[in-house]
């Protein structure tokens, strides 16, 4: 059975799938039909070779300059920066920013051994420094964790020669929520972050 153990060990690299998970999707190769699996191996292969990264945003693209890089309806003078591709696909459901993104693949992180040169802040700078009409505002959309935390104050820090307004976003309590069962963390930034009413 050494290709079913193959076959589950490579399920396992896919995040958040543990052994239990790993081995039903194995099972579930091996019920289903010849033809759904040749199409899912050929699709894999296929989204492999076709999607590469925007050159400008390094948002994942099948273009060389993805849709929101190309939009001229889109403000090109303000940049959300944000960790993962995922996350403009997350604020762009939300239809409340018009400006565009940088992805820096990743987050500054001492403890994983990240530094700023694994991930694509020299891009971002040298993005800035070319673009044609400026760049008015940085607005940083890291995650509210220890490692954007760490990469929001560093990109502030190098930035701020170059952008007259850096904002980062604000952390609040999710909508629906109740204030008694907010952690300490997100009360505090929601505190802070707190605006005038
Ligand atoms: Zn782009």
């Amino acid at each position: 059975m050494k290709s079913l153990e193959k076959i589950i060990s490579l399920f396992r690299k896919f995040p958040g799938v543990g052994p239990k998970q790993a081995e039903r999707f194995a099972m579930h190769v091996l019920k289903a039909d010849l033809s759904e699996i040749q199409e899912l191996s050929k699709t894999l292969g296929e989204v492999k070779e076709n999607i590469k990264q925007c050159r400008r945003c390094y948002n994942f693209s099948e273009q060389e300059l993805c849709s929101i890089c190309s939009n001229t309806l889109r403000n090109q003078t303000l940049i959300c920066v944000v960790e993962q591709p995922q996350d403009i696909n997350a604020i762009e459901k939300a239809k409340i920013f018009d400006g565009v993104y940088h992805v820096l693949h990743g987050a500054i992180s001492p403890l994983k051994g990240r530094s700023f040169s694994s991930i694509k802040i020299k891009e971002l700078v040298e993005r800035i420094e070319i673009s044609p009409s400026g760049v008015s505002e940085i607005i940083i959309a890291t995650n509210p964790d220890a490692d954007g935390e760490t990469t929001a104050i560093y990109l502030k820090q190098l930035l701020q020669k170059y952008v007259p307004k850096i904002t980062r976003i604000a952390y609040g309590i999710p909508l629906g929520g109740d204030i008694d069962y907010m952690d300490e963390m997100t009360l505090s930034y929601a505190m802070r972050g707190r605006t005038k009413v």
